[in-house]
């Protein structure tokens, strides 16, 4: 049986408020018609950030790196190892493939490289240098030649440490800018930033909303708005893990569901007992509280078939599982953007060093996607080639009768023509 024990007080986050969509549509339209005007009124209005050029000089980025203390450089070096590392992995498994299905028929497909790529970092609340790493290396490690990179200013000014973790990600090009503007200016272009082909990272609901409209006029890796977590926990943890995980996530905003899903009363109660004394001493406790009390939520279950059915059903973008068999989660969960398995890991080490992407689905996408890798950054694209007479004409009689099934007379034709030249006779029909 499944039970409530804080039910959220609001069923939809903020992606989804209605006015999001008019208004994000409204931005785009309006940089699509001024090009770089507009994204600099955008730019002042939104973010009270003001340049001739948007694009970082040579000048600035190295003197961002430079600004890094020796500990930041190598905290920052190490994520992008970790990140690097994984990504590589990854990778070297997607092989190009070549097949001969029938004597003389030969099937194959390439992984190329999206060429143009548009990377963006989010930083309104906090500067998330980490999605630098998550976006920018990641696209170098697939192979895309241009890599354009976006990051709003930090309370008014340029965020010297997401520079810095752009530029050692590998980025191109860098520009200081937020939001909608940032997304448009590199899906439309503009008489200064030539147009990218594909949008990647996460960002508030506004940029989640402007990459969703934009899908089309280029690609996108997934929507990814504001962060979602979910906790699988019975009582072989305590209450002040599971509080810290849920509060943890949900301090990135107010609009950031927590969910906890368990099987243990004991623990339940003992953490939401535990998640009032945190939120008294938490230095983000306005943030988190908020989403807590508008999208927290705990579900109590009987089995292990209840738990997983109630978490493929939120299809949460983190889903951190502490519970005796943790493998059971991982071999039976559908819909999750991540997985953490056992006490020992937490979201926080995905979100920024462990080596796996953070950039994630939310708002139930999990359940037709994963996370960015750098598989959303290749073109599976396939090929094929008849190296024989006899196979050519095998296929075309086949091919020929199926296309007057569908009435096409005209790719009938090609393929009996090949009948003809390769095997010396015609189709009957
Ligand atoms: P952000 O960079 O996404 O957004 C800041 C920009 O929003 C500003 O530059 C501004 O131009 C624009 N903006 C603000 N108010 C606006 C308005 N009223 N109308 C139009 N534009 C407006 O930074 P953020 O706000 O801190 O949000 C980061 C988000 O990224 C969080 O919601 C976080 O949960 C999410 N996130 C998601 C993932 C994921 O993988 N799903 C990963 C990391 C972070």
């Amino acid at each position: 049986m499944i039970r409530h024990i804080k039910t959220a007080q609001a069923t939809v986050a903020g992606e989804t408020d209605g006015g999001i969509t008019e208004a994000v549509q409204a931005l785009l339209a309006q940089v699509e018609a001024g090009g770089d005007a507009a994204v600099r009124d955008l730019s002042i209005r939104f973010d009270k950030f003001d340049r001739v050029s948007y694009r970082l000089t040579k000048t600035e980025i190295d003197s961002c790196i430079n600004a890094l203390s020796r500990r930041e450089r190598e905290d920052l070096d190490f994520a992008q190892d970790q990140i690097r590392t994984f990504a590589q992995a990854q990778k070297d498994a997607l092989k190009d493939l070549e097949v001969e299905t029938l004597p003389g028929v030969v099937l194959g497909h390439r992984n190329i490289p999206i060429e143009n790529v548009g990377c963006y970092v989010p930083g309104g609340k906090y500067p998330l240098l980490a999605s630098a790493h998550m976006t920018v290396l990641t696209a170098r490690v697939a192979g895309c030649e241009r890599i354009v990179t976006c990051a709003p200013p930090f309370q008014g000014k340029i965020s010297a440490k997401i520079v810095a973790a752009q530029a050692l990600a590998g980025a191109d090009e860098i520009y200081c800018l937020g939001g909608v503007q940032a997304i448009a200016a590199m899906a439309y272009g503009t008489e200064t930033i030539d147009r990218v082909d594909m949008l990647a990272g996460p960002g508030n609901a506004y940029v989640a909303e402007a990459k969703r409209l934009l899908f089309g006029k280029v690609g996108i890796d997934l929507f990814a708005g504001p962060t979602e977590t979910l906790v699988i926990a019975d009582d072989s943890v305590d209450g002040e893990l599971v509080a810290t995980d849920l509060l943890g996530q949900a301090e990135h905003g107010v609009n950031s569901p927590a969910v906890l899903i368990t099987n243990s009363e004991n623990l339940a109660r003992d953490t939401l007992a535990e998640i009032e004394r945190l939120l008294k001493i938490l230095p983000t406790a306005a943030i988190a509280a908020k989403a807590w009390e508008d999208f927290g939520e705990i579900i109590l279950c009987d089995t292990l078939e209840e738990m997983v059915a109630q978490a493929d059903f939120v299809a949460s973008e983190h889903v951190q599982v502490m519970t005796r068999d943790s493998e059971y989660f991982l071999n039976n969960m559908k819909n999750y953007g991540a997985l953490f398995l056992g006490a020992r890991t937490n979201v926080a080490f995905g979100d920024k060093v462990i080596g796996t992407n953070h950039t994630l689905p939310t708002n139930k996408a999990a359940r037709y996607t994963g996370g960015l890798w750098v598989g959303k950054f290749l073109k599976t694209c396939t090929y094929q080639r008849i190296e024989t007479d006899e196979a050519s004409a095998l296929i075309g009689a086949y091919g020929s009768r199926l296309c007057l099934m569908e009435g096409f007379a005209g790719h009938a034709e090609q393929a009996n023509i090949r009948v003809r030249r390769y095997g010396g006779r015609n189709v009957p029909y």
